[in-house]
């Protein structure tokens, strides 16, 4: 029998008969006792981003309003300790295997964008080969979803006084590998939402050409 990919507990312990009629064996090689410490977006959140238990606009899509951007953001678990302690093994200390947990949610969720091309942000070339691989196509590509890569990111090398984060948040680094022939309507892919800024950065380029139908999507928020 297999096991939980992130306590290593026996799974066929805690299985039901539904879920064996539903859902197959396994659904995501997780446990239910580690599935159940992922809180999804709660049902109040800002209508702009997902986040969770905001009433109207978040402080983060009041900034971007203010600022002329639109934000049209999905996402499906709050960024808790749990979502933490996950991307810190699966991006950080490279858990390839664990792309796949999520593979349900994530296909399920992006049915809903079923006339968008699904387009990952990318990772620079410099970032890719230090971790050997993109966690955002990884997510798709455990979920089965056709994507296109339409994207390209510098590495940022040069140094200043401000932090490393601050400056990526600021600093365009992205461009397009091809402004020709970009399809109607994308859905761009993200691993984690923070505050916004990588996606603000990423819609501008799309903007820029005229393309007004971007929607955005992370795992996380
Ligand atoms: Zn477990
Ligand atoms: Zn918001």
């Amino acid at each position: 029998m297999s096991n939980c990919l992130l306590c290593t507990q026996n799974l066929k312990t805690r299985q039901t008969f539904s879920e064996l009629i539903f859902f197959g064996k396994t659904q995501s090689g997780v446990c239910h006792d580690c599935l159940a410490t992922f809180e999804k977006i709660a049902e109040q959140h800002c209508p702009y981003c997902f986040k969770s238990g905001e009433e109207g606009s978040c402080k983060d899509c009041h900034y971007w309003l203010s600022q002329g951007k639109s934000v049209s953001h999905t996402a499906i678990f709050q960024y808790n300790e749990a979502m933490a302690a996950y991307f810190s093994r699966y991006k950080f200390q490279g858990d390839y295997v664990l792309r796949k947990i999520f593979a349900r949610e994530i296909k399920e969720a992006i049915a809903d964008f079923s006339d968008y091309t699904i387009v990952p942000i990318p990772l620079s070339q410099e970032r890719l080969e230090e971790r050997g691989f993109n966690q955002v196509t990884g997510l798709l590509e455990a979920a089965k979803i056709p994507y296109q890569e339409l994207l390209g990111k510098r590495d940022s090398k040069k140094q200043s006084s401000k932090s490393r984060e601050e400056r990526l948040e600021t600093e365009q680094t992205f461009y397009l590998l091809d402004e020709k022939n970009l399809p109607e309507k994308i859905l761009l892919i993200d691993d984690i939402y923070t505050t916004g800024a990588t996606i603000q950065l990423v819609t501008s380029l799309f903007m820029k050409t005229g393309q007004k139908e971007i929607k955005t999507f992370s795992l996380a928020r």
